[in-house]
C-alpha cells in the first residue's frame, strides 16, 4: 500500500515567478519564488534597493506585476485591486489622516468597504484593544506619541480583518527603546490573532528577533530563505553570512575535504563538499575565543586555533573588540565586557579559538 508522503505545512502566501520591471526596463524583483505557511511571519531583510519595498508593494498591488502569481489561499490576487485583496498594510510613516480622530482613522477602511456605522463602532473598539489603546478613540493623532500612532496604523490595517498583513519597516521611526518594545508588541498581536504576516526591513536583528522565516533578498533574488537561526548558523553564501551578523572574511584555499588553509596554516571547517579551490572562510567575532600565550598546553585538539598579537582593543559597552594580528591578518574578536578579565593588553601574545563549524568556507 503507497505511504502518503508528510505533508509540509501547507503555504498561504505563495509567489510564484513574481517579476517586476520598471519602465526603465530595470528589474527589480527578479522570478521570486517563495512560500509562507498560515499564520507565519516572514522578514524580508536585505540592503537598500534590493527590491523587498516592490515586492511588497506588488503583494499589496500598489505596484503592478510585470509577471508572475500572488497566491494568497489559492486565489491568484495579482490582477485584483488593492482593495480586492484583504491585505492590511502599514507604512513607516504612519500615513494617518491629521484632521481626523483616532476612531475616524480606523473606521476609514470599514466605511470604504460598506460596513455599516453600528458595526464599524465596535470594531473599531475591537481593533484598539487588540493594540492596547482602548479608549483612545477620540484622540487626534498629533495628541499621541510616535509609538501610539503606530499602533494606530496598526489598528487600522487589522480592523478590516485581512488574510494577510503587510509591514513596510513600521519600526525605523522609532527611538531605539520604544523599537524594542513595539517589536514585541508587534509579534505578540501578530501570533494572537496568528495572521500570516509579511515585514519589510533592512535591518537583521528585526528580522532575526521577530520572525518565523527570514527571507534575505540580493539584487531582486532571494539569497536565502530559512529560519532566523539557519540563516544565522548556516549562511548560504558569503553575502548573507557578511549582511546578516558580523564576520571576519579571510582569503583562503581548500586542501582537502574539510582543510581549509589560511597562509601556512591548516584549519578544520565544513567546506561542504569541496575538497579543493581558492574560497573565503567567514568567522564571527564572538565565535573565537582568547587564551593567554603561556596556556598553549590548554589548547584542545578539537578546535582550530592561531597564534597572535593584540594590536587594539576596543571597549564598546557589554562587549570589548580585539584585533588580533596573525601572520599580518587581522582578526576581530568580541568578548562580553563581564568575562573580558583576561588582563590582555596592547602587543599581547596569545592563542585565538575557534571550533570548525564556526569556520564557514565559502569556494569561489
Ligand atoms: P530600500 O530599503 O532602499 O527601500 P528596497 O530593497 O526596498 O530598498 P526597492 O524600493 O524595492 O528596494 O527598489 C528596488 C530597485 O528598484 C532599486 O534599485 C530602485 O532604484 C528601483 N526602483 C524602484 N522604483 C522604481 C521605479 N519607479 N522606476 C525604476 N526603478 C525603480
Amino acid at each position: 500500500i503507497p505511504q502518503a508522503e508528510p505533508q509540509p505545512d501547507a503555504a498561504f502566501l505563495r509567489l510564484r515567478g513574481l517579476t517586476k520591471r520598471y519602465e526603465s526596463g530595470f528589474i527589480a524583483v527578479d522570478n521570486l519564488d517563495l512560500d509562507l505557511p498560515k499564520g507565519k511571519l516572514l522578514g524580508l531583510l536585505g540592503p537598500s534597493g534590493c527590491g523587498k519595498t516592490t515586492t511588497l508593494r506588488m503583494i499589496a498591488g500598489l505596484a503592478s506585476v510585470t509577471d508572475g502569481e500572488i497566491l494568497i489561499g489559492g486565489d491568484d490576487v495579482a490582477r485584483r485591486a488593492p482593495h480586492k485583496r484583504d491585505i492590511g498594510l502599514v507604512f513607516q510613516s504612519y500615513a494617518l489622516f491629521p484632521h481626523m480622530t483616532v476612531a475616524e482613522n480606523i473606521a476609514f477602511g470599514l466605511d470604504m468597504r460598506g460596513v455599516s456605522r453600528q458595526e464599524a463602532r465596535a470594531r473599531v473598539e475591537e481593533a484598539l484593544e487588540m493594540v492596547r489603546l482602548p479608549g483612545y478613540g477620540s484622540r487626534k493623532p498629533k495628541e499621541m506619541s510616535g509609538g501610539q500612532q503606530q499602533r494606530v496604523a496598526l489598528a487600522r490595517a487589522l480592523v478590516i480583518r485581512p488574510r494577510i498583513l503587510l509591514l513596510d519597516e513600521p519600526l525605523s521611526n522609532l527611538d531605539a527603546k520604544l523599537r524594542d518594545d513595539m517589536r514585541i508588541e508587534i509579534r505578540e498581536i501578530q501570533k494572537r490573532l496568528s495572521i500570516t504576516t509579511v515585514f519589510v526591513t533592512h535591518d537583521q536583528v528585526e528580522a532575526l528577533t521577530m520572525c518565523d522565516v527570514v527571507g534575505v533578498m540580493a539584487g531582486g533574488r532571494l539569497a536565502q530563505l530559512g529560519t532566523p537561526s539557519e540563516i544565522y548558523e548556516k549562511p548560504a553564501s558569503l553575502f548573507v553570512a557578511e549582511f546578516v551578523g558580523r564576520a571576519n572574511v579571510i582569503d583562503c584555499e581548500i586542501v582537502g575535504r574539510d582543510q581549509a588553509r589560511i597562509g601556512d596554516q591548516v584549519y578544520r571547517s565544513d567546506t561542504k563538499g569541496l575538497s579543493g579551490g581558492k574560497a573565503k572562510a567567514a568567522i564571527r567575532p564572538h565565535r573565537i575565543s582568547l587564551t593567554p600565550d603561556r596556556d598553549r598546553a590548554l589548547v584542545s585538539n578539537a578546535t582550530n586555533s592561531a597564534r597572535g598579537r593584540i594590536a587594539r582593543i576596543t571597549y564598546i559597552g557589554d562587549i570589548v573588540q580585539y584585533e588580533v594580528e596573525i601572520n599580518g591578518a587581522m582578526l576581530k574578536v568580541e568578548v562580553p565586557t563581564a568575562s573580558a578579565g583576561h588582563g590582555f593588553g596592547a602587543d599581547d601574545m596569545l592563542l585565538c579559538e575557534w571550533k570548525p563549524q564556526d569556520m564557514l568556507v565559502f569556494g569561489s
